[in-house]
């Protein structure tokens, strides 16, 4: 399993982790198989979406804050359970195909870690699992 670190500079907000993992899967050598990536914070989720235009990033971050205000009642003393909330929503893990020893993804699309509580360190956890090239 391999630990990738992630710094985030906002309370909320979207990182393009996507160089981050294909690094990992590109010096791995496997390849077909499967890339699980697994995010082990209750304030910060995985997803995977549009990276083309950075515009999307931001629109998702805004319409969850609409869809979750952070001024509701919320029993939890931390005073943060829009970002569990949101969290839950977005959710901890995505599976990413690998094909010729590369991620497959579409076109428009990357890999997004999901801050909803930073400024924070982070760390996402990957667990790569194919077979070797048979010759
Ligand atoms: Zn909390």
């Amino acid at each position: 399993m391999h630990r990738i670190p992630v710094s985030t500079r906002r309370r909320e907000e979207l990182v393009d982790i996507t160089s981050s993992i294909e690094d990992v899967v590109g010096k791995a050598g496997i390849p077909s198989g499967l890339c699980v990536l697994y995010c082990p914070h209750t304030t910060a989720a995985i997803t995977v979406n549009e990276g083309a235009d950075p515009s999307v990033a931001e629109d998702m971050v805004m319409g969850l804050q609409r869809l979750i205000p952070g001024d509701w009642n919320f029993s939890h003393m931390e005073g943060n359970s829009d970002a569990h909330i949101k969290a839950s929503l977005i959710g901890p893990s995505e599976t990413v195909i690998i094909d010729g020893g590369k991620l497959v993804l579409g076109t428009w699309q990357r890999i997004f870690f999901c801050e909803f509580d930073g400024p924070r360190k982070r760390v996402i956890f990957v667990k790569l699992q194919g077979r070797e090239e048979t010759r």
